[in-house]
């Protein structure tokens, strides 16, 4: 279902670069808004129409220059474990090296669609080299310079060629819906509350709960698939290794879902991992509902909720227009509002608004407040119409889409939140040449 491809190999062998080309254009759209710093480890990317996730298990060995190979072996472990197509890297200026066979064996033996791409091709010297990357078994070496970009493109065709390109395209009907967040936030208990508590076993440590599943959840009216990510494999001991492990999953189930539950622990609040999660999912255009957990340990008197909520909302600027529901997994307060909301959400997600309904509320809005003009030239608005596509996109058909500012699409997109119930979906704003 999931578009995930993962960047493996020893270090320097420019893994980063790579990642930083795949991902560029969207990453500055993103962080610019939100002015966050973040890991940049994962991203999305587009090619030939074709989205999908990109991530550089490289970027979570700490301290990558003396890296032992057990945690090379980690990175291309989980890779081959999540992703879809897996990018070998190498550098062709040193060849073979012995991480890199280690790197190969384990690839050979995993059953994911693996490149073999040469990087550091910067010359035609160079390309001659690359047939050394043969002796590997994982079949033809793929010529890149990341710095320069040449080869990337020819290899984005074979690699969109091996996703799956129907991603999008579902079988069941149901709405999915993904329990995400950090480790320890509730994730299983929130699960166990909802399912019953013979569904699974929760243990106080971090981590020690089975593998993720997927559950079809048909009672009392509702039914919908929960995507669950809580099932952190026991292996993983150390803090990041678990951080890392919950991010790749946290990745697919994005990618898999509708809307995504995020799960925040209420005593610690919102945090950058948080954070990430929830930028991921905005990006993957998904819905979004933000769940403040374990809300039972948190002193409470009038106002707190909604302090708290304020605090919380200043954190997701700009994208502020989504639930946020105070639970106890524990108690089991508020998780079926939870997942009413989410319900919600999906809802919103997949409505169409009709054309006519659509200018009759937001031409006159447009004629009130028009875009500036500049360099005198008038912008003026013809008609509007929502795109049939998977997630709420708008084109707004104009004379001169180029003179529209930022702020004026920025300002287009807040009136639609306020007239048509948007809260929790991100939606796109285009302005199209009539
Ligand atoms: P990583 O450790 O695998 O993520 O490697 P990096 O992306 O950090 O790159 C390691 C070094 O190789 C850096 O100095 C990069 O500038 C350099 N590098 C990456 N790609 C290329 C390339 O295509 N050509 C050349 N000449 N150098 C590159
Ligand atoms: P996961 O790693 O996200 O799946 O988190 P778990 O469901 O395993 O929960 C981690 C710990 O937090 C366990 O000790 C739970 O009992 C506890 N916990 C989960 N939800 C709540 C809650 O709403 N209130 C309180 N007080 N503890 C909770």
């Amino acid at each position: 279902m999931s578009n995930i491809v993962a960047i493996v190999g020893r270090p320097n062998v420019g893994k980063s670069t790579l990642f930083n080309r795949l991902t560029d254009s969207r990453k500055a759209i993103v962080d610019a808004e939100s002015g966050v710093t973040r890991d940049r480890h994962y991203g999305k990317s587009e090619w030939n129409g074709v989205e999908f996730s990109v991530i550089d298990t490289g970027g979570y060995v700490k301290g990558s220059d003396d890296v032992f190979e057990g945690e090379i072996r980690k990175q291309v472990k989980l890779a081959i474990e999540e992703a879809n197509v897996i990018l070998f890297v190498l550098d062709v200026a040193e060849g073979i090296t012995e991480d890199d066979k280690v790197v190969a064996d384990m690839l050979r033996r995993g059953k994911k669609k693996v490149f073999v791409v040469s990087n550091k091709v910067d010359n035609n010297v160079r390309q001659g080299l690359s047939g050394e990357f043969y002796a590997l078994g994982l079949g033809e070496p793929h010529n890149i310079s990341s710095i320069s970009g040449s080869g990337t493109g020819d290899l984005l065709d074979e690699v969109v060629k091996a996703l799956d390109k129907d991603a999008e395209v579902e079988l069941l009907e149901i709405p999915k819906f993904a329990i995400v967040g950090r480790p320890n936030v509730g994730k299983s208990s929130f699960i166990n509350a909802l399912l019953g508590k013979e569904r699974n076993i929760v243990t106080p440590i971090a981590g020690t709960t089975r593998d993720s599943i997927n559950t079809r959840y048909t009672s009392f009216g509702h039914d919908f698939l929960l995507i669950d990510t809580a099932g952190i494999r026991k292996k993983s001991k150390v803090e990041e290794d678990l951080e890392f492990y919950s991010v790749m999953r946290s990745i697919r189930a994005i990618e898999d879902c509708d809307v995504c539950l995020l799960l925040i622990d209420a005593t610690l609040g919102i945090e950058a991992q948080d954070l990430n999660i929830f930028h991921l999912a905005e990006k993957n255009r998904k819905g979004i509902v933000v769940v403040i957990n374990k809300w039972d340990l948190v002193e409470k008197d009038t106002n707190s909720t909604k302090i708290y909520e304020e605090k919380i909302r200043e954190k997701l600027a700009p994208f502020k227009d989504v639930p946020i529901i105070f639970t106890s997994a524990l108690t089991k307060q508020r998780v079926l509002k939870a997942i009413e909301s989410a319900e919600k959400v999906n809802e919103s997600r997949t409505r169409t608004i009709k054309t006519r309904e659509l200018n009759d509320v937001m031409l006159p809005i447009i004629e009130h407040s028009p875009p500036q003009a500049t360099k005198g030239k008038h912008v003026k608005v013809k008609f509007i119409t929502q795109l049939p596509t998977h997630a709420p996109t708008f084109a707004f058909y104009c004379n001169l889409p180029q003179y529209v500012s930022e702020g004026y699409i920025r300002f287009l997109e807040n009136r639609l939140r306020e007239n048509f119930d948007f809260n929790g979906v991100p939606i796109q704003v285009f302005m199209r040449k009539k």
